[in-house]
C-alpha cells in the first residue's frame, strides 16, 4: 500500500508518498506560495535528483494536481499512475476536544475542523483545503486526518483545566490541549519499544525542540501533561514565541507602548523567544550558538534560559509522574545540538541521569545518550510525523 501524506499551510503544502510495505519514502516535496504569484513545486523522488516545476497554483486544488503530475511523472515521477495511491494521510493542527485520535475524514469531520478555525485560525482553514483539494483531484480514495491535539486529549481535569472562571471552559472550551501531539505520540511510542519498557506503565518525557518547542509527559503512551496550551505560545522559550509569562505583562507593554493586544500577541509569537531575549541575533539556534561562542553576553543568557526553562519543565513532569522512566530529544535543536542536551540534563543529575559525552556526540540518529548505570534512559530520538501520520492512515483505511 501507498499512502499519500499531505501538510498544507495557508500557502504551502508539503507531501511525501510512502510504500507502507517497508515504510520508506518513495518521494517528497513542497509547493510554495500558493495564491501568490510566482508559485513553485519542488519535487525529489527517492534517491534522484530534486525537480522544480513553476506553475500557477492559485489554490490548493491546483497545487494537489501537479504533485499528482509530478508522482506520475514518466522521467521524475515514482508510480505509474494515481491509482496505486491507496488513501491520503492529513495533518490536521487543531481537533478541538472532538478527536483523541486520528479519524477517516466524513462532512461530520470536516465540519468539525471548521468549527475549530478559531482555535487555529492560521492551520486548520489550510488543512481543510487540503482534504477537499485531494477529494476532488482523487475522488473516491480515503482521506484520514491526524490532529495534532489528539495526544493531549488524554490528559486528566487536573492538568487539562486553567485556573479561570469555569464558564470559559463551558462556553469556549478554554484549556490546555497541546500541539506536537503527533511527534510527542511517535517519539514516546518508540522509546518505550527501544528501552524495553512497560507499554503500559512507562513513565516518558519527550522534549520536542524545534523552532516551536514543547515537552509531554506521558505514562504507557497516553498523554498526561504537556506544555503547549489553548494554542502554541505557552511553556517553552522559543524560536520566536515567548512561552510561559507573568500574563499581567500583556497589559502592562500595550500601555505602555500603546499596543493593541492583537499586536501584543504579534509580539509573543514572532518577536520573543531567544530572538528577543537576544536582542534580535536571530531565532536560529545555529546563529545563537555563534554569536554565544563569540561572546555575546545575550545570546548566552538566551541559551543559558532556554535550557534552564525546559529543565524546569522535565523537573515538573517528572514530579506529576512521581517518577521518570526515560528522557527523550527530538526535532531540529533536539536531534542536532548536543551542547544543549547534555546542558539540559546537567539539571537532572539528582534524578540519577548521567550522560555518556560519546554517545551524545551524535546528530539526528537515534541513540541511547546515557550512560549504563544512568538511572532513567536518555534518547536522542528523530520524530517522523510523516511515517506517523502514514501508519494512522494505514490503520484506518486497511
Ligand atoms: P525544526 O522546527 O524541528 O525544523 O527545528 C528548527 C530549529 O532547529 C532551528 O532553530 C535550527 O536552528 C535548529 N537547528 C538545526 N540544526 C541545528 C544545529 N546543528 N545546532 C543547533 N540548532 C540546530
Amino acid at each position: 500500500m501507498k499512502i499519500l501524506v499531505m501538510n498544507c499551510g495557508s500557502s504551502s503544502l508539503k507531501y511525501q508518498l510512502i510504500d507502507m510495505e517497508n515504510e520508506s519514502v518513495l518521494a517528497k516535496g513542497l509547493c510554495e506560495r500558493i495564491g501568490i504569484d510566482g508559485s513553485l513545486l519542488t519535487h525529489t523522488p527517492a534517491g534522484g535528483e530534486k525537480y522544480k516545476v513553476e506553475a500557477a497554483m492559485p489554490s490548493h486544488k491546483e497545487a494537489i494536481e501537479l504533485v499528482m503530475q509530478a508522482l506520475v511523472d514518466p522521467s521524475h515521477g515514482v508510480i505509474k499512475s494515481t491509482d496505486e495511491i491507496s488513501a491520503i494521510g492529513h495533518r490536521v493542527v487543531h481537533g478541538g476536544t472532538y478527536y483523541n485520535e486520528s479519524v477517516l475524514v466524513n462532512e461530520d469531520v470536516k465540519k468539525a475542523i471548521a468549527d475549530c478555525f478559531d482555535l487555529a485560525p492560521l492551520h486548520n482553514p489550510a488543512n481543510l483545503m487540503g482534504i477537499e483539494a485531494c477529494e476532488a483531484a482523487m475522488p473516491g480514495k480515503p482521506n484520514v486526518a491526524v490532529f495534532d491535539t489528539a495526544f493531549g486529549m488524554s490528559m486528566p481535569e487536573k492538568a487539562y483545566l486553567y485556573a479561570l472562571p469555569y464558564e470559559y471552559y463551558e462556553k469556549y472550551k478554554v484549556r490546555r490541549y497541546g500541539f506536537h501531539g503527533t511527534s510527542h505520540n511517535f517519539v514516546a511510542g518508540e522509546v518505550i519499544r527501544k528501552g524495553g519498557l512497560d507499554p503500559k506503565s512507562a513513565k516518558v518525557v519527550v522534549c520536542h525542540l524545534g523552532n516551536g518547542a514543547s515537552v509531554s509527559a506521558s505514562i504507557g503512551g497516553k498523554c498526561v501533561d504537556t506544555s503547549m496550551g489553548l494554542t502554541p505560545l505557552e511553556g517553552l522559550i522559543m524560536g520566536t514565541r515567548s512561552g510561559d509569562i507573568d500574563p499581567a505583562i500583556i497589559q502592562f507593554i500595550c500601555e505602555h507602548e500603546k499596543l493593541t493586544v492583537e499586536e501584543m500577541t504579534d509580539v509573543l509569537n514572532k518577536k520573543s523567544g531567544v530572538l528577543g531575549l537576544s536582542n534580535g541575533i536571530s531565532s536560529d539556534f545555529r546563529d545563537i550558538d555563534d554569536a554565544a561562542n563569540g561572546g555575546n553576553h545575550l545570546a548566552k543568557v538566551a541559551l543559558e534560559a532556554y535550557t534552564l526553562r525546559v529543565a524546569k519543565y522535565i523537573g515538573a513532569y517528572v514530579a506529576a509522574m512521581n517518577g521518570v522512566d526515560a528522557i527523550a530529544f527530538t526535532a531540529g535543536v533536539g536531534e542536532n545540538d548536543k551542547f544543549m542536551r547534555k546542558n539540559i540534563c546537567a539539571y537532572l543529575g539528582y534524578l540519577g541521569v548521567k550522560i555518556d559525552d560519546e554517545r551524545n556526540n551524535v546528530r539526528g540518529e537515534e541513540r541511547l545518550i546515557s550512560t549504563d548505570d544512568s538511572k532513567v534512559q536518555v534518547y536522542l530520538l528523530p520524530t517522523n510525523e510523516e511515517l506517523a501520520i502514514a501508519r494512522d492512515t494505514l490503520k484506518l483505511t486497511k
